[in-house]
């Protein structure tokens, strides 16, 4: 009997590039902000540092990171930064937005191979604008029975979308790059998870733990893992 009835992707570094374009946006923040910010402050963490402490008020996503790098540019150049720079803020943001959806490789025959076995769902996090358009312009919305944007990816989140979705945890495996938010929570409830690692991963999704669960190299490692299994 298979392992599984359902199995639950992540969008962002799961299926599709994002930390990339927030790491770039980082480095431009530096390159933009440092010039008006006085010398041996640390641009970066400080950026980080607001993003931190905006988290439970502004959520996640690009809109989120833009307000943060507006308010960090404008507190740690003691309000010196000028308003171009703010307006290139703004336009990095937008840029970020509307960039078409790179998906990572071998995403559409994974999700072909491992569909024709189980049922799909796609349970993201973050801005609902930008993650719905993503969905939407992925090309990859056919393979998935259920989308769910959620605000925070807890184990009570997912215990709505798994009774949403009609499965029990023993019978459910969530895939997906971060083991914070697509491991862990679902670990916690009884069902399987299995890691497979984007090369960067935003600092705020570091956690620290002792579990043991799979992990892959690559997503097209998949279909022989849950063949396996
Ligand atoms: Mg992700």
């Amino acid at each position: 009997m298979k392992p599984f009835d359902v199995i639950g992707f992540d969008a962002d570094d799961t299926l599709w590039h994002s930390e990339d374009s927030f790491h770039h946006g980082e480095q431009r923040f530096v390159e933009l902000v440092s010039p008006f910010v006085a010398e041996g402050v640390d641009v970066k963490a400080a950026l980080t540092a607001v993003e931190r402490k905006n988290l439970h008020t502004f959520g996640y996503g690009v809109k989120a990171f833009g307000l943060s790098a507006v308010e960090a540019a404008v507190s740690i150049s003691d309000g010196r930064v000028p308003t171009a720079v703010i307006g290139q803020l703004v336009e990095m943001v937008r840029a970020q937005l509307t960039e078409p959806v790179r998906l990572l490789a071998h995403v559409p025959e994974v999700l072909a191979a491992v569909g024709r076995h189980y049922r799909l769902v796609l349970i993201t996090k973050g801005d609902l604008i930008h993650q719905t358009f993503k969905v939407e312009t992925s090309g990859l919305e056919h393979h998935f029975e259920h989308v769910e944007i959620l605000l925070e990816k807890h184990p009570e989140a997912y215990q709505r979308v798994l009774q949403r979705v009609g499965v029990a945890p023993e019978r459910f495996c969530m895939v997906g790059n971060s083991v914070r938010s697509d491991v862990l929570p679902v670990m916690a409830l009884g069902g399987t998870a299995v890691h497979v690692p984007y090369p960067l991963l935003w600092e705020l999704e570091h956690v620290d733990h002792d579990e043991h669960f799979a992990e892959l190299a690559s997503l097209a490692d998949l279909p022989a893992w849950l063949a396996a299994g």
